[in-house]
């Protein structure tokens, strides 16, 4: 024999009811099958919003309860049993009066008791199961129909009410052993106490129904029918990485669904465990699927069992957390005794319970909607210690969920918790309370409710390697490095997924006119098109609207050159999001605001890069890093870091103006916007005080001398009278070239750093100095260390230029990912 559930989305309506027919048609023909059924989907909730209506006197419970038939009706119509079941159609129009005079009662009373409310929310199993029974005969599938009450009995504990297994089993074989029939339509959920009044089984019950029904006729298998194809590794609703477990063993499979994978009722899981019966989680709209099987027997299912160290992730929502603390309970035997006593007494659920080591306070997680209940029951155990100040008024802290990652492998893995927590962490994740099962196969924590999608989501990619970590990018700036920089991505994305397993989004992004912002991911080949036609910007309103998205590595890129955009990293960073900026007015901006941006990221687990803030895509700022970790020290940088001086000294031969050099640089893109920036050499003092600090140095641009070799008039006005006063000073550039040409020399801006003075301004470099082979928009830059004393450490290439600068931004982005 064996036991198959049919789940609300399964019967849900005439066309899924068909479905169920077709699969246990084939299976009877094996097996003499108990079928098991739910309400058609969602009409619980109806029955007992219609009951709560009707009790707070609200009259939309009819509204609801026609809706309810309505339903009900089309399925008859649809399954075409009308016709040839009279009984069924008196059993349905009984049923409505029924619920209707029980609904109009609890509107004179104004008030419904549990009683009550399971015998209207029981209607929904008897009414699907007595259609889907008459279905099955009208489809020549003979079926004959069995009232689950008088076989399960339970306590009077209405709502979830306890089976009395002795009493149930023997009804059931007493029911079973003796019948020749092979196949029996039974409604789940419902169950009836000793004096035969109509109890369920909690919320979901149906699984637990055809369980019981599975260990007490011995089936060889029960089948969970449902709507997906099998348990996963994690709600598929809030992670759409998760995957089906082939196999799980009942201990895991317990403690998921303890955890809220709702797949399976909790209880459902025991009677067949204590009978080793496998339980399959199929799906009815993929029959095909292989689905999950929960078993033990590691024999039979070999081939199937994977070695994760992790099994699955789960959470449940709605948990208020209450913390008894005081030093009176330091050492005291017997406080924490009194608490669970006093939780118990009320029947109240613990769900999770942990202990600091000092015994200061103890922390349990319940239901939210006990939450009134239990401060009361404990407020009362503890009134005396409370009024002697031994016990400190109860902590109460709503909004919160739990996480539960759950494996059975998990025992014999060190450092499954660090991993958990470092990746919660990263991500800016706050945990409340945590709490280990002695059996270390579970690991749970309990977060803010608003944190639950995230969690999942990194939690899933720190414990499965078949899953892809998913970056989200805002961007700000989509100029010409942004457009280079999404080019490059379009072109790799595919490889970052394959070699690197990062799937990278751009989430959002936004420029001085239009943004837009999509959790689904912006189309990389039309974003042109996309952000033509998005919202005015908003810089505010976007930034608001990264943070709200909470969404895991998040990496904001800055492409600009504005204050205002430098102005929000630190908001940013306070949300865990990572910044990679190519703006340099942060890294530049006074000392105190460059080390809180830095101080910031280190608290809250995010990255702060700016890599092509000097020498574009070189790898200048990370080469300091790493040599300062490792142990070395920087005594000396020179350097040429400005591709526009560099390119323009490389172009200007006295002959050509000045301006026109000028003119070029801009408009082949090496510039700043603002082209005297760099003429001016504000530019390499911000590279060098970059380098600097970055070197450990506490440096403001006041501490560096510019030797600047501009007329002063040039710089003043607006941009179009700098080019004018530059053709005005022509003969001031010849003469400066001219001085540097006639001893064979080159003119070179260069910046240096040394005992911790820095300068920058235009030297004559000579055939033998490691500056003068620098061609074009180069940048070079040479570095004395402890360990590279005698011949420099030396970096050169291209310094400028958008191509080489989306690189550097997208190595950082990758850098910023990968942790
Ligand atoms: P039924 O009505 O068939 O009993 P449920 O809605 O109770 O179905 O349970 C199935 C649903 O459980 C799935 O649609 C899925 O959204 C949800 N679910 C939550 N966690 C998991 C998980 N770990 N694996 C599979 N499904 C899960
Ligand atoms: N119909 C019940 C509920 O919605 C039982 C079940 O579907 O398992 O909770
Ligand atoms: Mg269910």
């Amino acid at each position: 024999m064996q036991v198959l559930k049919f789940g609300g989305t399964s019967v849900a309506n005439a066309e899924n009811i068909k479905k169920v027919i077709s699969i246990v048609a084939d299976t009877v023909k094996k097996e003499k099958s108990i079928v098991v059924v739910s309400a058609l989907g969602g009409v619980t909730d109806l029955l007992l919003d219609a009951s709560m209506l009707a009790a707070a006197g609200n009259l939309v419970y009819l509204e609801k309860i026609e809706l309810i038939e309505k339903r009900h009706n089309d399925c008859i119509q649809q399954l075409n049993v009308s016709n040839d079941d009279e009984e069924l159609l008196q059993f349905i129009n009984a049923s409505f009066t029924e619920i209707r005079n029980l609904c109009n009662g609890l509107m004179m009373l104004n008030e419904l008791t549990p009683r009550t409310k399971d015998r209207i929310g029981g209607y929904g199993e008897l009414l699907s199961s007595r259609i889907i029974a008459s279905a099955f005969n009208q489809q020549n599938v003979p079926a004959v129909w069995k009232d689950s009450r008088k076989m399960i009995q339970t306590n009077s504990s209405f709502g979830a009410a306890a089976v009395d297994f002795e009493i149930t089993n023997k009804k059931i074989k007493d029911e079973f052993e003796s019948n020749n029939d092979s196949l029996f339509i039974l409604p789940g959920f419902i169950a009836a106490d000793a004096q035969g009044v109509m109890t369920t089984l909690g919320r979901g019950g149906s699984d637990y129904t055809a369980a019981i029904m599975a260990a007490a006729v011995d089936a060889s298998n029960l089948e969970i029918w449902t709507d997906v194809s099998g348990m996963m590794t994690a709600d598929p609703r809030l992670s759409s990485n998760a995957k089906i477990i082939p196999q799980i063993s009942y201990q895991e499979a317990m403690e998921l669904s303890h955890f809220g994978a709702k797949v399976i009722y909790p209880p459902t899981i025991q009677p067949v465990m204590s009978k080793g019966i496998p339980v399959w989680i199929k799906n009815t709209f993929a029959p095909q699927d292989f689905g999950t099987v929960i078993s033990n027997n590691q024999n039979a299912y070999a081939h199937l069992v994977q070695q994760h160290i992790v099994t699955g992730i789960s959470s449940i929502n709605n948990i208020c957390l209450i913390t008894l603390e005081g030093s009176g309970m330091v050492g005291i035997p017997g406080f924490s005794k009194r608490l669970f006593e006093a939780l118990s007494n009320e029947k109240i659920n613990v769900i999770l319970i942990t202990q600091s080591s000092s015994e200061h306070s103890i922390s349990v997680a319940i239901d939210a909607s006990a939450e009134s209940k239990a401060i009361t029951a404990v407020n009362a155990t503890f009134t005396n210690e409370m009024a002697l100040q031994q016990v400190d008024p109860l902590k109460v802290e709503n909004g919160l969920s739990i996480v539960a990652v759950v494996g059975e492998n998990m025992k014999s893995h060190s450092g499954v918790s660090g991993s958990m927590f470092s990746a919660m962490g990263r991500n800016g994740i706050n945990i409340r309370a945590i709490a280990q099962g002695s059996s270390e196969k579970n690991i749970s924590a309990v977060i803010n409710t608003a944190d639950v999608k995230k969690t999942i989501n990194v939690l899933h990619e720190a414990f499965f390697e078949t899953t892809y970590k998913q970056v989200n990018i805002f961007l700000a700036g989509a100029g010409n490095v942004g457009g280079k920089l999404l080019a490059q991505l379009a072109t790799q994305i595919q490889l970052l997924q394959e070699k690197m397993h990062l799937q990278v989004r751009l989430t959002g992004m936004i420029n001085s006119r239009t943004m837009v912002v999509d959790e689904s991911g912006i189309d990389l080949s039309k974003w042109q098109q996309i952000l033509e036609v998005s919202d005015k910007a908003d810089l505010k309103q976007f930034i608001e609207k990264a943070i709200e998205l909470n969404l895991r590595n998040a990496v904001f890129v800055d492409i600009t050159a504005s204050d205002l955009v430098a102005s929000v990293y630190e908001q940013l960073l306070i949300k865990s999001i990572s910044v990679v900026a190519c703006n340099k007015v942060a890294a530049s901006s006074a000392y105190k605001n460059y080390k809180k941006l830095k101080e910031v990221a280190r608290e809250f687990n995010a990255q702060f890069l700016f890599e092509t803030n000097v020498g574009a895509g070189l790898p200048i700022i990370g080469t300091i890093n790493d040599l300062i970790q490792s142990g070395d020290r920087i005594h000396k940088i020179e350097a040429v870091l400005s591709g526009t001086l560099n390119f323009v000294f490389n172009h200007y031969d006295g002959k050509r103006k000045f301006a026109e050099v000028v003119q070029q640089a801009q408009d082949e893109g090496y510039t700043e916007p603002d082209p005297r920036l760099d003429l001016g050499g504000t530019d390499v003092m911000r590279k060098i005080m970059i380098l600097a600090r970055e070197a450990g140095e506490m440096m403001e641009m006041d501490d560096i001398t510019n030797n600047s070799f501009m007329p002063e008039a040039c710089m003043q006005g607006t941009v179009q009278d700098f080019y004018k006063s530059m053709e005005l000073h022509e003969t001031h550039f010849q003469s400066l070239f001219a001085a540097a040409n006639e001893k064979g020399n080159k003119l070179k801006f260069v910046a240096s750093f040394e005992n911790g003075k820095a300068a920058v301004g235009l030297q004559h470099v000579d055939a033998q100095h490691d500056l003068f082979h620098l061609y074009g928009k180069d940048n070079v830059v040479l570095f004395y260390t402890d360990r590279y004393k005698d011949q420099p450490l030396v970096i050169k290439g291209a310094g400028a230029g958008a191509e080489v600068t989306a690189s550097g931004v997208f190595a950082d982005i990758i850098r910023a990912s990968k942790i």
